[in-house]
């Protein structure tokens, strides 16, 4: 039903689309996820050209939109969208709302308008408010009345622009349980939403956009549980990172370390248990490999800590998988980890043990030694 090809979206120098390919079939549910600012927005705004595009192709049911004398007008009839703010007409109330456009666009009769708007506000569960102005509306009843007047068109495509994300969270179910059921109803719709389990539940397909392309794309199921790209697993998992590169003893600043992890903790809505742990947990890795300050090898470590290019920390914290996942990067020249002088009786390893539980792992990556600390 859509059909796109090589669609690129500059705005001056900036390329936000770089090539979007995709097609989408009729009564296909397409959700597209993706971090903010990766030009979702903007591919929906290309697909019904309120953005026109500035390279590629875009074709419904075969027809190029995209070609020098497309009806335009005759297209956004067709494909409805729904934004994040309703964009109501305020001085109208809600029957006007749906009825202004299929009488001024499509020429239908005022009767029929308003008894098209009747069964679509009882669908939307709207029926007492058809004399109300928006302003008398919550946020959920607004989008729920957006939506009944995008469909008062007879769209063939609905596009849907984050439409939960300017609510109050205890009206977005009813705003999706209206988009659940269209999506029953074996109505074509593209949804950018930031709603994971809804994305899931209603999706044919989901597109994973990142860097200007659908970067992924697949069955939810997929995507979800089994995407095949890096960035892709980062964003589903929702995954934080912190990363603490000491390139010389001048930079190892225990003290600056234990501050940014508790930062990243607060942040990550994380508790003092955890937050605890990885501070020990950093504090011995370190410890373990670099010594203090005043012991005899100092010297020798500062060299080879220079030569070797540091060594790394790396915290990554799952939002979803409430997991945390510490990694430890040495050169093996630096590999006092296990068995280094400053460690001959274990004890920061037994630490590191008791930390995680006996999860630690060491293992060897090329010249580096790696430990991986699962908390
Ligand atoms: P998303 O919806 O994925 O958050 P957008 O499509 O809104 O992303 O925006 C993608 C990028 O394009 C952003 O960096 C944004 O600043 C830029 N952008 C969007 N619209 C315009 C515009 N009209 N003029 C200039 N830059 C824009
Ligand atoms: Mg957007």
């Amino acid at each position: 039903m859509i059909r796109v090809e090589h669609l690129s979206k500059k705005f001056g120098p900036i390329e936000v689309l770089r090539d979007v390919n995709a097609h989408i079939n009729r009564g296909e549910v397409i959700s597209v996820i993706g971090p903010s600012g990766t030009g979702k927005s903007t591919f929906l705004r290309c697909l019904n050209l309120l953005d026109p595009p500035t390279g590629g192709r875009i074709f419904i049911e075969e027809q190029e939109i995209t070609a020098p004398n497309a009806n335009v007008s005759r297209l956004r009839q067709k494909m409805g969208m729904v934004f994040q703010d309703f964009n109501l007409f305020l001085h109208l109330n809600v029957l006007e709302n749906l009825t202004i456009a299929p009488v001024k666009l499509l020429g239908k009769t005022k009767a029929l308008a308003e008894s098209k708007a009747r069964e679509l506000l009882h669908m939307v569960g709207l029926a007492a408010k058809e004399k109300a102005y928006p302003a008398e509306l919550s946020g959920g009843q607004k989008q729920r009345v957006a939506i009944a007047r995008c469909l008062a068109m007879d769209p063939d495509i609905i596009l849907f622009d984050e439409p939960t994300s300017a609510l109050d969270p205890t009206m977005v179910s009813e705003v999706l349980g209206v988009i659940r059921r269209l999506a029953g109803t074996g109505m074509t719709m593209v949804i950018v939403t930031h709603e994971m389990q809804f994305a899931r539940d209603v999706s044919s397909r989901v597109f994973y956009m990142d860097q200007g392309v659908i970067y992924e794309e697949g069955p939810p199921s997929r995507i979800f549980d089994h995407p095949e790209k890096e960035a892709t697993r980062t964003f589903i998992n929702r995954i934080r990172n912190l990363e603490w590169h000491i390139e010389d003893y001048e930079h190892y600043d225990i003290y600056a370390l234990t501050t940014e992890i508790i930062q990243f903790c607060e942040k990550h809505f994380l508790g003092p248990a955890q937050r605890d742990a990885l501070i020990h947990l950093a504090e011995e890795t370190l410890l373990m490999c670099l010594g203090t300050d005043n012991t005899p090898q100092t010297l020798t470590r500062r060299e080879i800590l220079r030569e070797t290019g540091g060594i790394n920390l790396f915290i990554s914290y799952s939002e979803k998988t409430q997991q945390i996942h510490t990694r430890f990067t040495a050169h093996a020249r630096l590999n006092t980890i296990l068995n280094n002088a400053q460690d001959a009786d274990g004890l920061g390893m037994m630490i590191i043990n008791g930390i995680t539980k006996g999860k630690a792992v060491e293992k060897t990556e090329g010249e580096h030694v790696v430990l991986d600390l699962p908390l």
